[in-house]
């Protein structure tokens, strides 16, 4: 029902004789005129469409640092990698990131801090990876894809990217991606690469540590989400500083709680217990209106949780949102 309202597919559709989608793991089979999982990529006469070099998304410009869920350990937030990927040894005052928004999710998440990416898909138009290329200027020393969820979109960030390195060549410009982690693990090597080369990281969202709880929250289950966690945690070494992954995991009251994330940070540790890990507080919105704003109690716990467990590096963000007690 959360879907129907936006025009969306209840699931992956699994037409028959429909063309398959390969980009995200739902692997939705697409007849004609269906829409994917994402609500982004439609079987359009017999072509999936967008084409790989066009997506739907909008920019804007943050000057740095900003408050990026890893700016605590990146180049941009601390100069972390500094002379090689950063301009100055601390944070990057004077230059920015460019923000790059992507509609549509792979996922379906009850909580989404970021709903209006649904609204704005039925309304935008399709851009080619030039006009993103073209936005990168003298003072943009970094770009992150979020959304929704860049994973729809991937080979054009991926373009994207290619094309803006290729007009730097001899500047810093780092590359960066925030996502839930369901991609073709193809595309995930990918970013991974272009990230790992330019100095950007790859941010995964740990949104659950139970598949059954991922399947009632966000529609979906973990279970590819948790092995290219375990993929990109192979990359880790490669790069020391500044973190080329980084986790995160919103603290959702009643549902994500110390439990959960000790679990989380359990898996975490199991593959790198350096890796960074930030706990961020929920806002009320979307279909949880009706939820409280994360405690303080609750984020402090769910730190403590996370230390035990054996992470060493455990951040509290969004400090300003969290709540008293309850
Ligand atoms: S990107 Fe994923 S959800 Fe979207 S159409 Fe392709 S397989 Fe389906
Ligand atoms: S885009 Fe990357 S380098 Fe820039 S502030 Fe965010 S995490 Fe840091």
């Amino acid at each position: 029902m959360s879907r129907e309202a936006f025009g969306l597919p209840p699931h992956p559709p699994r037409d028959e004789g429909g063309k398959l989608c390969r980009f995200c793991f739902n692997q939705c089979l697409l007849g004609p005129g269906s829409k994917g999982y994402c609500g982004i990529r439609e079987n359009v006469e017999g072509k999936i469409k967008p084409l790989p070099k066009e997506g739907f998304f909008s920019w804007y410009y943050d000057p740095l640092p900003t408050n990026c869920v890893a700016d605590w350990v990146c180049a941009g937030g601390t100069g972390a990698g500094y002379p090689r990927f950063a301009y100055s040894e601390g944070a990057e005052y004077g230059h920015k990131n460019l923000a790059v928004f992507y509609y549509g999710c792979t996922f379906n998440c009850l909580f989404c801090q970021n709903s209006s990416h649904k609204e704005r898909l039925q309304r935008g138009r399709p851009h080619p990876t030039s006009d993103l290329a073209q936005a990168v200027d003298d003072r943009t020393s970094c770009v992150c894809y979020f959304g929704g969820d860049p994973s729809p979109h991937l080979p054009h960030s991926i373009h994207s990217s290619r094309l803006a390195l290729a007009q730097k060549e001899k500047e810093i410009l780092r590359f960066c991606w925030e996502t839930n982690g369901t991609m073709n693990s193809r595309f995930l090597e990918e970013i991974l690469d272009i990230a790992l080369e330019s100095g950007g990281c790859v941010k995964f969202d740990l949104k659950t540590f139970h598949s059954s709880l991922n399947t009632a929250l966000c529609g979906r289950s973990n279970e590819q989400t948790k092995a290219n966690f375990e993929l990109a945690a192979t990359w880790t070494k490669k790069r020391k500083e500044p973190p080329l992954v980084v986790a995160s995991t919103l603290l959702v009251p009643g549902y994500v709680d110390r439990q959960e994330v000790y679990q989380i940070a359990k898996f975490i540790a199991s593959l790198d217990s350096n890796l960074p890990y930030a706990l961020l507080g929920f806002h009320p919105h979307f279909y949880c209106r009706d939820l409280p704003v994360t405690s303080r109690r609750q984020a402090q716990e769910c730190q403590e949780a996370a230390l035990e467990a054996g992470l060493k590096r455990v951040r509290i963000g969004n400090l300003h949102l969290l709540g008293n007690d309850y």
